[in-house]
């Protein structure tokens, strides 16, 4: 699915001395290559406060942490989407608000999230899925309204633009209240361990957030809040500085990638491609953490089955709706209201996407895609 090695093999020559330099200083925790990071990816981004921590689950839940959520606050996330987002909201005894998804955008539905909306609500977490920003203008108007906190999960989309109704711009992860990403090796940023952050352009939030992530200390051995320990290392870091100035060419190699598969799926009766790529060339509106086929009328499984025969690596996210996972079953919830998520979870097929795919790799996976579905 991924190619690690080949994409670390291109920058070794920077990555290499730049951990090397963390051995010798023994920086390992809050050195000088953190701030560092900190700083470029605030640049990068344009937002205000980056607060580096140690992965993309703790960032969330600092997050919420941050906004002094309290037990019982209803927080409404999407029904399709990895489990972090969700399980952190429980672990913090809030009440999760699971909602479905759009079919085309496998986004948070902005009309499920109004009719969820109650007096307890108390935030919205759109999750940026595979790569593609949520429907953000609308999302933030609704909380406005209602005066909602907005947590964006940024951990797909990183580098990602929104573009609002008005044209202007701005990077996915620096329009909500807070927002949340992940440096996992294989998100679109990724270090060679954990890696997390925060971002915000509140000040006050930063500054109570900067106190969570260690301890709950604003001066040494003073807690004046519960915290927890979150750090981002200094390795990961120096990782991070390497990789950070590549990631436009990272994202850009993505997109290509899905233009060479959306364009030998076209007009398929029995695939549906994924959206974001139409607004126009070398826009970074999506930048394809994954890449997901919507199939129609296609035995997915054995699909997924054959592509494994054919040694093509391939993965389904996700295969079980969140309300249906053991640990989040609420019988608050009516089937009728997960209509898309309960749909997708059988058709959808994520393909091999990263920065070091050719087209032979992707003609080979294409055919033998096009050859078994035309055949069955
Ligand atoms: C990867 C991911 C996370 C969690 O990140 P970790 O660094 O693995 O903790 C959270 N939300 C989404 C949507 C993710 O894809």
């Amino acid at each position: 699915m991924v190619d690690l090695q080949g994409q670390y093999a291109k920058i070794k020559d920077v990555v290499d001395p730049s951990i090397e330099e963390v051995m010798n200083s023994a920086a390992f925790i809050n050195g000088p290559k953190v701030h560092q990071f900190q700083k470029n990816l605030e640049d990068y981004l344009g937002v205000k406060h980056v607060i580096p921590c140690a992965n993309g689950t703790d960032a969330l839940q600092i997050a919420m942490m941050g906004l002094g959520l309290k037990p019982g606050d209803e927080v409404i996330t999407a029904d399709f989407t990895f489990a972090a987002t969700v399980e952190v909201i429980a672990l913090l005894q809030l009440t999760p608000v699971l909602v479905d998804v759009d079919p085309v955008t496998f986004n948070i539905d902005v009309e499920a999230i109004k009719k969820a909306i109650t007096p307890k609500t108390k935030a919205i977490v759109p999750v940026h899925l595979f790569g593609l920003p949520a429907e953000m203008d609308e999302i933030m108007a609704l909380a406005k309204t209602h005066n909602l906190y907005v947590i964006e999960d940024n951990a797909q989309a990183i580098g990602a633009s929104y573009t609002h109704k008005d044209g202007s711009k701005t990077k996915a992860g620096a329009i909500g209240d807070v927002a949340s990403t992940s440096f996992f090796p294989s998100k679109n940023l990724g270090c060679y361990g954990d890696g997390g952050a925060i971002f915000t352009n509140d000040d006050d939030l930063a500054h109570t957030i900067r106190g969570v992530v260690n301890h709950g200390m604003y001066k040494r051995y003073h807690h004046d809040v519960v915290g927890v320990n979150s750090r981002l290392d200094s390795i990961q870091a120096a990782v991070l500085n390497a990789k950070l100035p590549h990631l436009d060419a990272y994202n850009a190699a993505r997109r290509n990638a899905a233009k060479k598969y959306n364009n030998a799926f076209k007009n398929h009766a029995n695939i549906i491609t994924p959206k974001g790529l139409e607004i126009n060339d070398g826009d970074d509106s999506h930048v394809f953490h994954q890449y997901t086929l919507n199939l129609n009328n296609v035995d997915r499984d054995a699909l997924v089955a054959h592509l494994q025969e054919k040694n093509i690596p391939c993965g389904v996210y996700y295969p079980i709706p969140l309300h249906k996972q053991k640990a989040y079953v609420d019988d608050r919830y009516n089937e009728s209201d997960f209509v898309i998520t309960n749909q997708l979870v059988k058709s959808v097929i994520s393909l091999p996407m990263h920065t070091e795919l050719d087209d032979e790799q992707i003609e080979y996976i294409t055919s033998t895609i096009l050859n078994f579905i035309n055949a069955n």
